[in-house]
């Protein structure tokens, strides 16, 4: 009877990258949530960094793999051990990341920097970090409910990307009417703007391309600085009179510029590379020069759970505008054009809609 139908019930599409270069799109069987876990209903997908340089074959991964992990849909199952105040039908974003709950990073709320062992997810043998999946099933802790049941998923989607910014903004702790220099305007950049000029702060750009400059002085950026025109750290000084930026957040890959950058710094100012650098390297820091001027040096890595709380926050409410951001939608079947676009330096975010097959 209904063998079709009951086939189709226990499977689900997912996106496979097979190989640098080559992507498709598999069916396999459908997560089971065990206690204490939900199924969620994917909807759609944004193919981060990551997923871009899985598929130029950079990133440190072996294939195939079904990657993604900027993603929104809704509750579809709740087994009956699982205790929760979540419903079946609520819109919700998932942070896919795992954390293990009970190390010394976990405890103190900084499960971004977790120690313990995460649980791997596989489809079918298949590793995977969850999100290029039509389903997911997830530990209760790592549902965040929007806030707006009307907000578009395709926009929640961008709760990952934002949280990983909102995190690097807290690592600055940004006063009112400080000076912040965010260093490149892709979606990173762009995102530290908008948080820096919600906090208060006089936003200074660094960026050459004169369509993120624009959007830039959209998103709050007062100041926009062409690096190829100007020397970024003389104008930086002299925008603030001699003293230099309390804040500096790096978005750009380049180690030459990790080391530059420290010198824009007033003192007592606080740099964050946010992004990583490729090829990573050493740079040359005066530690007498960090002594007589407090200055600090430090990064930001992935997103903790209370950002990935507050960013779905800041998107429901308005406060973020993401809408800018979703450079291109791909149905699920044409998951290979998907990928080739975000190659595309031009494009912010490409996103796949797993409804759509
Ligand atoms: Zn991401
Ligand atoms: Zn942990």
């Amino acid at each position: 009877m209904g063998s079709r139908q009951e086939q189709d019930e226990r499977t689900m599409k997912v996106v496979v990258v097979e190989q640098a270069g080559k992507v498709s799109v598999r069916e396999v069987l459908r997560p089971v949530p065990i206690a204490q876990e939900v199924l969620v209903r994917l909807d759609h997908c944004l193919l981060c960094t990551w997923e871009q340089r899985m598929f130029a074959g950079t990133a440190k991964v072996n294939f195939p793999f079904v990657p993604g992990h900027e993603v929104a849909g809704s509750i579809v199952q709740i087994p009956e051990e699982t205790i929760t105040g979540f419903s079946v039908g609520e819109k919700v974003t998932v942070k896919t990341l795992d954390s293990c709950g009970h190390c010394e990073a976990c405890y103190q709320g900084f499960d971004n920097l977790c120690t313990g062992t995460p649980r791997k997810r596989t489809y079918d043998g298949i590793p995977s970090s969850g999100g290029l999946a039509q389903y997911i099933a997830l530990p209760v802790s790592r549902i965040f409910s929007l806030p707006d049941q009307d907000l578009d998923t395709r926009f929640a989607a961008f709760a990952e990307p934002l949280a990983c910014c909102v995190h690097s903004i807290e690592q600055a702790d940004i006063a009112l009417g400080e000076d912040v220099v965010v260093v490149g305007a892709g979606i990173m950049g762009q995102f530290h703007v908008a948080l820096s000029r919600a906090r208060g702060a006089r936003v200074i750009v660094v960026e050459p391309n004169k369509e993120r400059a624009v959007l830039a002085t959209k998103m709050g950026a007062m100041e926009i600085i062409d690096p190829f025109a100007e020397d970024a750290t003389q104008r930086i000084l002299k925008l603030t009179n001699g003293r230099g930026a309390h804040v500096v957040f790096t978005t750009i890959t380049q180690t030459t510029l990790a080391e530059l950058y420290i010198k824009a710094l007033a003192k007592r100012g606080r740099i964050i590379y946010y992004g990583s650098f490729h090829p990573d390297g050493d740079i040359a820091v005066s530690p007498n020069m960090i002594h007589y001027s407090e200055r600090v040096i430090t990064g930001s890595y992935s997103p903790t759970t209370k950002a990935f709380y507050t960013a779905i926050r800041l998107i429901s409410y308005g406060i973020i505008d993401v809408r800018p951001f979703l450079s291109a939608e791909y149905p699920l079947a044409m998951a290979q054009e998907a990928f080739r676009k975000a190659q595309d330096p031009q494009t912010y975010r490409v996103s796949i809609n797993l409804c759509e097959t």
